[in-house]
């Protein structure tokens, strides 16, 4: 059987034209939507005819140009639908409520965004009926040992922040459907790379701020799924998306979609500089973490799950040993060496760096932490695509000199 390739697929699904024969297709700004007959208005409400039929309603509801989107989007999942959201939270929120009810649970890898760890440990407890069971991904007979009679969800990271452990989706999608659940993938890191649809997953989320937006300059979410699915969040009675309102504006889902078409290119750049990176500082002793390099438990998975050609991910992480050490080389490499920025988020096309335990994971606990595996001097780089290799490893052996390292890397 032939490989799914996402890049095949979004081109099939972009090749649209815009109202006018324009190449790009239109930016649908309206806010409400009429009939040409009025009885034409009810099926709208009751959900038999929607953006398929090409019947729109209001805003809120679905709008032409986010509809667009979440089909280019939804060919680069390989799944029959998909939709944006005004956020990835939006999208990782909307999910959970719409899969789970009061009394419900879920099974939950525990090595996710610290976001997300935050909203399922600090809100959905204290403010709703859900349950939670946070596991560790990588042992299938805890995930089997955590589901319950009332367990609606699992949910994973394609590669986990900011550890990069890859799951095994087959294994995954095969225990939650035994159980009546669904696999649900935060597939943020990985666009591209990995189709998780393709191994199982029901549900596939996005933050588009990440690698597909690329140039930290909005924020966006997406849900990816079967179309029944993306039809009931919109569902005008009990849709999460519609009463909760997290939807995107159609100006930014039109940004969006100008950045799909090279967004494969970026992706085959930043996996291959991190490769490269990884590489040449494992040669040094220093201590790397890139699910590219032999050492790395998963190193042999996640080709099983990849597509061919696009690399082992953008990111990869070093440990730096104490989190002072961490900081002062993070700001070698900003202030000194130009190298890029300390800043949370990641899939920037220029090179972003964070101390994890202090950033974007400082939402767990010591205890959690050390469960996750995030030890105080990680830094987090999502590499960038700008100026030379050269030219950025020259910069980053530097910084590396400043904080003493490579006469003791081995040691550090
Ligand atoms: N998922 C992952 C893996 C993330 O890293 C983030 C943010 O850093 C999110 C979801 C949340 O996305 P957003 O900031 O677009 O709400």
């Amino acid at each position: 059987m032939k490989k799914f390739d996402p890049m095949e697929s979004m081109a099939a699904a972009r090749h649209e034209f815009g109202e006018h024969g324009g190449v790009n297709m239109c930016i649908e700004a309206s806010s409400t939507f009429t009939v040409m007959e009025a009885d034409a208005m009810p099926p709208l409400f009751e959900g038999t005819t929607g953006p398929r039929e090409g019947c729109y309603l209001y805003g809120r509801h679905f709008n032409p140009t986010v509809w667009g989107l979440g089909r280019q989007l939804a060919a680069m999942e390989g799944t029959e639908a998909g939709y944006a959201t005004a956020s990835g939270m939006g999208a990782i929120t909307a999910t959970l409520f719409q899969l789970c009810g009061g009394g419900d649970h879920a099974v939950v890898s525990r090595t996710i965004y610290g976001g997300t760890f935050a909203f399922l440990t600090n809100f959905i407890p204290v403010r709703t009926n859900i349950s939670v069971s946070f596991v560790d991904i990588g042992d299938l007979d805890q995930v089997e040992a955590a589901f319950t009679e009332r367990t609606k969800m699992l949910y994973v990271e394609t590669m986990s922040n900011p550890i990069l452990m890859i799951p095994n989706l087959p294994r995954l999608a095969e225990i939650a459907h035994r159980h009546g659940a669904k696999l649900v993938v935060d597939n943020t890191f990985c666009p591209m790379i990995v189709s998780p649809a393709v191994h199982g997953a029901d549900i596939v989320i996005h933050s588009l701020t990440k690698f597909i937006g690329g140039g930290s300059d909005i924020i966006g979410g997406a849900i990816c799924g079967p179309f029944g699915f993306i039809h009931d969040l919109m569902d005008v009675n009990t849709g999460v998306l519609m009463l909760l309102g997290p939807t995107m504006d159609p100006h930014v889902a039109f940004h969006l979609s100008l950045r799909l078409p090279h967004l494969a290119v970026r992706m085959k750049e930043h996996c291959r500089r991190a490769q490269i990176f990884a590489d040449r500082l494992a040669e040094l002793g220093v201590p790397v973490i890139y699910p590219g390099l032999p050492d790395h438990p998963q190193h042999e998975l996640l080709p099983t799950i990849a597509n061919e050609g696009y690399g082992m991910g953008g990111m990869f992480g070093i440990d730096l040993g104490e989190t002072d050490r961490a900081y002062r080389f993070m700001e070698n490499l900003q202030n000194e060496q130009r190298f890029g920025y300390i800043a949370v988020s990641l899939g920037y096309f220029d090179t972003l760096m964070s101390c994890s335990a202090t950033s974007t994971s400082s939402e767990l606990s010591e205890e959690d932490l050390k469960k996750a595996g995030i030890t105080p001097g990680l830094v987090r780089f999502s590499i960038g695509i700008t100026g030379s290799l050269e030219q950025r490893w020259e910069q980053f052996v530097s910084a590396l000199k400043s904080v003493g390292i490579l006469e003791g890397a081995r040691s550090v």
